[in-house]
């Protein structure tokens, strides 16, 4: 199942829109800003129903 969720970039502060894959359950993993391109550290948990995304850059 596959869900869109807007974040705000935390290094740039634009608006993009994430993919999140709620059918492989808690996943932390490492994607570029499309805007900025600097790596940012996605913490997805989920039950497969509901989710929280916390996006964060990868220095902090
Ligand atoms: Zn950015």
């Amino acid at each position: 199942m596959l869900e869109n969720e807007r974040y705000q970039c935390p290094c740039c502060g634009e608006p993009v829109e994430a993919v999140l894959d709620l059918s492989a359950g808690d996943q932390q993993y490492i994607e570029d800003c499309p805007v900025c391109c600097r790596p940012l550290v996605f913490n997805l948990y989920t039950d497969g129903t509901q989710w929280s995304l916390d996006v964060r850059s990868e220095n902090e």
